[in-house]
């Protein structure tokens, strides 16, 4: 009993190809890198250079290579995940991470910074899903999409404004479910994971009394780290989640207890 070999069983991802979204910093750039750790050759992408994220990996001894596109961009989109076809000949996970967050009140939204949100974070998790989708289902493989929803998909956060994030990352949850069952004929599993408020570059400009106001409402009393996510992704990408499908996991230190 106890064997370290067991643990490894269960969750390993040798062998498998990972694709990463918004791969070049903040949450992203630190699955890719446990992923990685846990086995998998890691696709980073993202809209810039995920370099930084491969470097990290390849000195740590792992396998990753990067790719530049826009989320939201059909055809780069498409182009991508054929790219990690032809240099791997499989994409086993994908971690739909890439995200937008910004905060202003509904009645000064314009119809373009709305359509932008919804854009990145719910049509760019639905283009990269369906790319990486058709692909396993063309060639056999039972992989695991993890789509990066948050507590927002389901709680109203305060005191900041942000509708259409919220509105998003609700439309992530509920297309994660309807892929589930959509897919469940190929084997593959489609799961959202819902952090509640973790210290990335996303959150780093608020000020000290939304700090405070967050924390304060957080059971936990503080802010989650991008550490404290790896091994959600690598519990929903391994086979020691062969049977969990269409779930939202969440990680928010007790937010949405309340
Ligand atoms: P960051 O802003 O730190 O990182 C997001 C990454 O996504 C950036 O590298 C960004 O690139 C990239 N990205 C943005 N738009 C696109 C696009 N159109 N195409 C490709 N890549 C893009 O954010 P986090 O790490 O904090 O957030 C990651 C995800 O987690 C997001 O979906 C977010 O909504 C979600 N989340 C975050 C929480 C938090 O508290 N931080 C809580 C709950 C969920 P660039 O630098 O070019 O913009």
């Amino acid at each position: 009993m106890g064997e370290s070999s067991y643990l490894e069983q269960l969750f390993s991802l040798r062998g498998q190809v990972a694709l990463v979204t918004g791969a070049a910093r903040g949450i992203g750039q630190t699955v890719a890198f446990g992923l990685a750790r846990a086995g998998a050759e890691v696709c980073a992408l993202d809209r810039l250079d995920a370099g930084a994220t491969v470097k990290s990996i390849q000195d740590a001894g792992g396998r990753a290579f990067s790719l530049t596109a826009d989320v939201t961009d059909e055809a780069q989109v498409e182009a991508a995940a054929t790219e990690v076809i032809r240099r791997t000949g499989r994409i086993d996970i994908v971690f739909n991470n890439a995200g937008i967050g910004p905060h202003k009140a509904a009645t000064e939204m314009s119809a373009a910074e709305w359509r932008q949100v919804v854009d990145v974070n719910l049509t760019g998790v639905f283009l990269v899903a369906r790319a990486t989708g058709r692909l396993m289902i063309e060639r056999g493989i039972r992989g695991s999409i993890i789509n990066m929803a948050s507590m927002s998909a389901t709680i109203v956060n305060v005191p900041q404004l942000q509708a259409a994030y919220n509105a998003s990352k609700a439309g992530v949850r509920h297309l994660s479910k309807t892929l589930a069952v959509e897919w469940a004929p190929y084997g593959i599993r489609v799961n959202s994971l819902s952090p509640g408020y973790i210290a990335t570059p996303m959150v780093v400009g608020i000020s000290p009394e939304m700090k405070q106001a967050w924390e304060s409402r957080i059971p936990l009393r503080r802010m989650g780290t991008p550490e404290e996510l790896v091994g959600a992704v690598i519990y929903l990408a391994s086979g020691a989640a062969s049977y969990t499908s269409g779930h939202d996991l969440v990680a928010d230190g007790g937010y949405t207890c309340l």
